[in-house]
């Protein structure tokens, strides 16, 4: 079992107190807190190893190109990558799904190709491939969702055609707490040739991933979901599909050789890294996974499911309590509305209280359509949540629900 209470004095935000009360951080899937190990790393970095990488002949730079290739071979090992070559540092999810989009629809797409990506997908999964759309005149398919906030299987079978390149999913929602069952969803489209992007800004902070094992062709995420600093991301993909794709933007680092004319760009993953690295936030990311993968990602994924079994139970002892999502695969993440009272309201009144939670479309505006609301609360929960915790939350949903 996790010892939180001493978890939690690694996170010294989490004592803060706002309005006068304890405050309770609940909007983990918007950004998670930082342990002290994590800046602590980012202020010895500037302060004792900080050089330019990969030019200098000198200590300090071949000091610092060390820890930040370091840091690449652990999120190699953190994903289960086969190459550390594989792993290309963005500043995060959204733009390494960026990158996938323009490269890949550059390199492998023609214009009525087609992308399948689900209603259920974070705005930074959508918007890259419309402007691909609007660009390249490629199409985009969607896979619907149940009631549940499932995705519907079937109708995804039913959406290839000889004319799909890739589809594009994520692994867990941000609103609706799913987790896809993205091995099948890969196994299905590999059986036809495609191959798949997964978005895991949601899943890689709180659930085991291992990309050799789901066999995906791309995986993203955020280091600032996991614990990571803010403007540091992960795009893996497998070599033979970074090798076919041109690269997202150019400058030093990218190259081998530059002439006016020709300019023969260098080799994995530094094509796709143009201009200095964050190899400051390349090392703390590091050290945000060290620190998961010491308390061990399956006991914070267990849990973190016993937060969300206790927090669905207590929040539904509510009148005119609706959960937004209901799979039977759900991660910690709660979207929810009580009677008529606006998001707004009930996420400002919570507030007052000392309680952070989320309010809004979440940036999933086609999902909020397809429930037929505007926006949801939402209380996202990670490994230093408490039970306790999520009492003061049911209590002030109460208390909110009494003041209407
Ligand atoms: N995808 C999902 C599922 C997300 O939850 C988020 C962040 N809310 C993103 C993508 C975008 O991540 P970032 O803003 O860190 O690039």
């Amino acid at each position: 079992m996790l010892n939180i209470n001493k978890i939690r004095e690694d996170f010294p935000i989490l004592s803060k107190k706002v309005y006068d009360k304890q405050l309770v951080y609940l909007d983990n899937a918007a950004t998670t807190q930082k342990p002290r190990q994590v800046v602590e790393k980012i202020e010895n970095g500037y302060y004792n190893v900080n050089a330019n990488v990969h030019r200098g002949v000198h200590f300090l730079s071949q000091e610092a190109t060390e820890a930040h290739e370091g840091a690449r071979r652990t999120v190699q090992r953190f994903l289960n990558a086969r190459s550390s070559n594989e792993i290309i540092f963005t500043r995060g999810t959204t733009e390494a799904i960026n990158l996938v989009a323009s490269g890949f629809t550059e390199g492998c797409m023609q214009a009525g190709d087609e992308v399948i990506v689900s209603v259920m997908e974070h705005h930074s999964n959508i918007v890259p491939w419309q402007l691909e759309a609007a660009r390249k005149g490629i199409a985009i398919k969607v896979i619907p969702v149940n009631d549940r906030g499932e995705l519907d299987m079937d109708a995804y079978r039913a959406l290839f055609s000889e004319r799909t390149r890739l589809v594009s999913v994520t692994h867990v929602s941000n609103v609706l707490g799913t987790i896809n069952p993205v091995k099948e969803i890969i196994a299905e489209a590999h059986g036809r040739e495609v191959p798949v992007l997964i978005d895991g800004a949601q899943s890689v902070p709180h659930i085991a991933v291992d990309v050799q094992e789901l066999d995906a062709d791309f995986y993203t995420f955020s280091a600032h979901k996991i614990y990571g600093p803010t403007g540091m991301g992960v795009l893996y993909g497998k070599e033979e599909w970074l090798d076919r794709i041109p690269p997202y933007q150019g400058g030093g680092e990218m190259i081998a050789t530059v002439t006016f004319e020709k300019t023969v760009f260098n080799e994995l993953p530094y094509k796709f890294e143009a201009g200095t690295p964050d190899y400051i936030g390349s090392t703390a990311l590091a050290e945000a996974l060290d620190y998961v993968s010491a308390i061990g990602i399956d006991k914070i994924a267990a849990y973190e499911h016993e937060l969300l079994t206790y927090a669905t139970q207590r929040l539904k002892e509510i009148d005119g309590m609706r959960i937004f999502g209901e799979a039977e695969q759900k991660s910690g993440v709660i979207s929810f509305l009580v009677g008529d009272i606006h998001h707004y309201d009930m996420g400002m009144l919570l507030d007052r209280l000392g309680i952070a939670v989320r309010t809004g479309h979440h940036c999933a505006q086609p999902l909020m359509q397809r429930f037929g609301i505007e926006g949801t609360v939402r209380a996202s929960f990670a490994f230093y949540n408490t039970k306790e915790e999520i009492d003061i939350l049911a209590e002030g949903i109460e208390r909110v629900r009494k003041m209407f």
